[in-house]
Formats: structure tokens, sequence, C-alpha cells
């Protein structure tokens, strides 16, 4: 057996703004990486780890430099400890796209949940604060819309997403148990499929995808007929919710129990695809490919809890979230043809 991983971490003493310090596991990936850039704003001291494996060093390397801000690659799968005291960790370490958590499905539930496990010894020794990214997957298919947090999903123990749902939905089974037994403060967000900048363009999601092959003027992918819904949540307004949750007192009757974050407007593939093709401008047609098995027919989150609890809702419109995800993936394509053309450039 081999012992525990302990990295030593020192920050500057001097800075009189710092309010927390933060472990953000997963730092590197689309969510971690937004929420990073609002902690930092906010005074903390940031600590991202991240395998790498689908978060990109890009989404972080401006940051490298910022004083209260370090990076570690470590993957969450093996035990790790860190030398300096830890106020607040975020679990966001693990793949959440179809396609990439489905490429390793043994990693992707290793990750889930002995990573989940490891994260909360480590909660438990420095007496932190966690907050699990659980997932509106937990509810698999769902047999009624909205889907309410009390509401125990219709979702399969074997086939392609098992590995991710099933995965997280032990992971909220030892979040509970780490807050019974031990005493942890653990928090839970259900996150519904969120969208925005800093996303991979490769990432294989629907809104990405729809944005690239928009972008590009290749065909839009509607997998099946395209009548299933999901309801897209912008980023800014997941990492707030994020924080609310983290943030709120732990005197708050059931804030251990899990809350649903998203967006619950509520939209076909089609519509999505007819809006990206708007906002674009693209002339790009529509190719219809099979869906996936399994692929949930709805999704809606109910947040009546979110909102009561926490006080929060979403305040970005699909049409607007949209605009600036467009916006980014545009800078993106630009930027990926540029570095082609000097690496093109440098070989000849
Ligand atoms: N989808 C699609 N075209 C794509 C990618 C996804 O029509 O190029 C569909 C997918 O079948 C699903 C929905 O869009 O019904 C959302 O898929 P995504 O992978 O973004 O997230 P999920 O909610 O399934 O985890």
């Amino acid at each position: 057996m081999f012992g525990k991983k302990t990295f030593t971490l020192r920050f500057d003493q001097g800075d009189s703004n710092v309010r927390h310090t933060v472990l953000v596991a997963g730092g590197a990936g689309f969510i971690g990486s937004n929420l990073i850039r609002v902690l930092l704003e906010e005074g903390d001291r940031v600590i991202c780890l991240d395998d790498l494996s689908t978060g990109r060093h890009g989404n972080i390397s401006d940051l490298i430099a910022h004083p209260r801000f370090r990076f570690i690659l470590h993957d969450i799968v093996e035990p790790f400890t860190l030398s300096m005291p830890v106020d607040q960790i975020y679990n966001l370490a693990c793949p959440a796209s179809p396609p990439k958590y489905q490429y390793d499905p043994l990693q992707t539930f290793k990750t889930s949940v002995i990573g989940a496990l490891n994260l909360l010894e480590l909660a438990r020794e420095k007496r932190a604060r966690i907050l699990q990214s659980s997932t509106s997957e937990v509810y698999g298919d769902p047999d009624h819309s909205p889907q309410e947090e009390s509401y125990r999903g219709n979702v399969a123990t074997i086939g392609p997403r098992a590995c991710y749902d099933e995965g997280k939905r032990a992971a909220e089974t030892l979040f509970y148990e780490m807050h019974q037994v031990h005493g942890v403060d653990v928090r839970i967000a259900r996150i519904f499929n969120t969208y925005g900048p800093w996303m991979d363009p490769s990432d294989g999601r629907v809104v990405s995808n729809f944005v690239v092959q928009a972008l590009c003027e290749d065909p839009l992918t509607v997998y099946g007929d395209g009548t299933q819904t999901r309801s897209f949540c912008y980023v800014s307004d997941m990492v707030a919710g994020l924080m609310a949750l983290m943030n709120a007192p732990e005197v708050l009757g059931t804030i251990s129990d899990p809350v649903n974050l998203g967006n619950a407007d509520e939209f076909t593939m089609l519509e999505l695809a007819e809006l990206v093709l708007e906002k674009t401008g693209s002339r790009s047609p529509l190719v219809h490919k099979p869906l996936p098995k399994h692929d949930p027919l709805q999704r809606r989150p109910d947040l009546t809890r979110a909102q009561n609890l926490l006080g929060w809702r979403p305040k970005v419109s699909l049409s607007e979230g949209l605009s600036m995800t467009i916006d980014y993936f545009a800078g993106e394509l630009v930027a990926s043809q540029e570095r082609r053309r000097v690496e093109e450039g440098g070989r000849l």
C-alpha cells in the first residue's frame, strides 16, 4: 500500500483581502475555471487541482501568475492531502459530457466514487466544508417533469450512461453518510445542463457541437427526431448558484440535502438548433443521427428548493447566453486557426 501524497504549497502571507482558502478539484474544466475566476475576484485563495484528462490547461493558463492561485496536477482517485489548511472544497472533478465520460467508463466510475471519497476524507481532516457537483443525471430518463429533489429517478445500473449516473448517485450517498457519521459539512448541487465560455469546443455536448458546427457551416447533428428536451443554464448563473449553496449557513435546516441548480426554461433540440442558426446567421443544414441509447427524453429542474433556501434564481436567458457563447467559440476558432497557421509555417 502506498501512503497519501502530500502537496506542499505556499501563498504570500501579506494579502489582507483573503476570505477563504478554497480547493477546486476539476478546476481546469468548464465550470471549475469559471468558478475560480469569480473566487479570485472575491478575494479567495484558490488551489486548482486537475489531472487535465478533460480539463484544459488553457482554461487556467492566464491565472498561473496570480498570487492567490496555485495549480496541482493530480488525479483525485489517488489519495492526497495538502500541507496547509483549507476552508472550502468544490468537487467538480469528473468528465461530464456523454462521449467523454463513456470513453473510459471505469475511470469515470472511480473518479465519481473513489475520488469523491478521497475529497471527503480531506474535508474531514481539514474540517472544511465540501460541495459535491452532482447532476440531473441522477434522475435518469425521468417519468415526470419538472424534476424535484425528492424524485428518486428512473435510472439504469447498466448501460452506457450508468458509469456516470450511478457513480454520481453513489457519491451522493457517500456525502450523506460522511455528514451523518462524521459530521462533515456537505453540500450537494444537482447540476442541470450548463453552457458558456471555457467549454471545450470538442466537448461533444449539444450546445458546443451546434455552435461550432454552425460557425464552421457544417451540418448540425440532431440526434433522434430532435423533440427531446433539455433546460440550459448559463455558466455565470450556475457559478452564482454553487457559491450561494457553498456559503449558505449551516444552521439552515436540510442544507446538506441535494439542491437542483439550473434554468427551468425547456427547449427541444430542434428549437435549440433553430436558435443557434438564427444567432450565428449560419446556413448549415440539419442532419439527423441515431438517438444514443438511454438518452433522456426530457429534463427540466424544479427550482423551488434553490429559490427558497438560497434566494437564487438564474438570470440569463438562452438567447443572451447563446450570444455570449457564440462570441467565445468564434474567438476560440480564430485562435486555433492562427495556431495551425503558425505551426504549418514552422514546418515549411
Ligand atoms: N445531442 C444532439 N446533437 C449533438 C449532441 C447532443 O442532438 O451533437 C442531443 C443528445 O442526444 C441529448 C441532448 O442533445 O438528447 C443533450 O445532450 P448533451 O450531450 O449536451 O447532454 P446530456 O443532457 O445528454 O448529458
